[in-house]
């Protein structure tokens, strides 16, 4: 029997708030449970001046989760505790579960590997792991499959990727995310995941739970330092395994970053799974849409719906509330017009959003009543009406019998 939210909370009442005399649950620090299967995350509401007792505390959340995960007979492969702060912002970002994990390492991980070292998928190429052959490209229990692209790098495909799945998850979707920016993988940082370590179960990868999502990325399988140098079908084949073997669990849906452009490796992956459809980000400028109405109609001669065009970094809302176009505000809609694309939004520049990315709190970026928040929460709302019309059409498509 999986464990259950009500299971960890009562195990949480034996965790002592810091600072006060209750636990965390009577005094109403503990703010949220998150579980997919054996992975969980917690997120943890105390006031600053406790904060030379989290670590302490998040090992008690390590110890009292593990026991409920050991009662119902399972292990639990990795929790996330984190801290928040009055605005809900994630201050603090503890791992405990590592060092409460089996002594015995998996079968496919040999001791003391780190995640630099671990090979699940073919990083160098010359040590492949075995690729589970699947007969059609959906992935089983996954519902949508979204790929987030862009025509050229910098223009903020992986912050749209990360803020649209964080934006997903806030309604109640289960959401994965993965980061099929294999030459230069950002959601390690973006996520936050420094701290925590890859780790497989019944030879699978466990996705990183952070944030209310699954997500997955190269970047914590090789060493951050080391440039991927990869050829096409590496690339790929990388991109594949990382993508199947990930234990996602049942999504409703996986976004995924490709990698920028529309050479060799963005289009393979984007052929290689079924995809519900793509999103295309673009700046306002006229030379990134050249680059967006190519990386649309890559997607669109590969049969892939083009879900949208998304403009990043449209303008600038200083401190006074006035807004600045720097770029030119509008110009990828009116390319969305040209190419017969809905569009789905503009997201401001916002030093917020860079600073929130770099530290790895895409959470920060929600805050209600803020413009960025309203723009992000926009650009979900319009994503999902397009998907549901793609639904349609996809369903339109298909013959009807009709007895009378
Ligand atoms: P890409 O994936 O297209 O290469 P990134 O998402 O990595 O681009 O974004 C590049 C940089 O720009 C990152 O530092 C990111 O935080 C920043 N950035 C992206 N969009 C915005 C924005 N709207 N406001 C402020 N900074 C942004």
């Amino acid at each position: 029997m999986a464990v259950q939210k009500e299971d960890v909370r009562d195990a949480l009442r034996s965790v002592p708030a810091p600072g006060t005399d209750g636990d965390l649950v009577s005094t109403g620090a503990l703010q949220w449970i998150a579980l997919c299967e054996n992975t969980a995350s917690v997120k943890i509401h105390l006031p600053e001046s406790t904060r030379p007792a989290w670590e302490s505390t998040a090992s008690a959340v390590g110890a009292a989760a593990a026991g409920v995960w050991e009662s119902s007979g399972r292990g639990l492969d990795s929790l996330v505790v984190e801290f928040v702060d009055d605005a809900g912002t994630v201050v603090h970002s503890v791992s405990p579960a590592r060092s409460l994990r089996t002594p015995h390492p998996p079968a496919d991980k040999a001791p003391g590997t780190g995640p630099s070292s671990a090979r699940p998928v073919e990083a160098t190429g010359r040590h492949p792991a075995p690729t589970p052959r699947s007969t059609a490209s959906a992935l089983p229990g996954v519902d949508r499959i979204i790929a987030v692209g862009a025509g050229k790098g910098g223009v903020g495909k992986s912050t749209v990727a990360v803020n649209l799945a964080v934006a997903l998850a806030r309604r109640g979707h289960m959401v994965g995310l993965l980061d099929g920016d294999i030459y230069g993988p950002s959601l390690p940082t973006m996520l936050g995941l420094g701290g925590m370590d890859v780790t497989t179960h019944g030879g699978r990868l466990q996705p990183f739970v952070v944030h209310g999502i699954k997500s997955m990325t190269i970047g914590k399988l090789v060493d951050p330092e080391k440039p991927l140098i990869w050829r096409g079908p590496m690339a790929h084949g990388a991109f594949k395994q990382l993508t199947e073997q990930t234990n996602w669990g049942d999504l409703d849906y996986l976004v995924i970053d490709l990698p920028p452009g529309t050479g060799d490796v963005p289009l393979t992956m984007a052929q290689a799974l079924r995809l519900t459809g793509a999103v295309v980000v673009c700046t306002p400028q006229r030379v990134a849409q050249d680059d967006a109405v190519r990386a649309a109609r890559m997607f669109q001669q590969l049969g892939i719906p083009v879900l949208g065009v998304v403009e990043n970094m449209s303008y600038f809302v200083c401190e006074h509330g006035v807004s600045y176009d720097i770029f030119g505000r509008g110009g990828a809609e009116q390319m969305a017009q040209r190419l017969g694309v809905p569009f789905l939004g503009s997201i401001p520049i916002t030093p917020a959003l860079r600073i929130n990315s770099d530290r790895g709190d895409p959470s920060g970026n929600f805050a209600a009543g803020t413009e960025l928040a309203d723009s992000f929460e926009r650009f979900a709302t319009n994503l999902i009406s397009q998907v549901t019309l793609e639904s349609m059409r996809a369903g339109s498509s298909r013959p009807t019998l009709t007895i009378s």
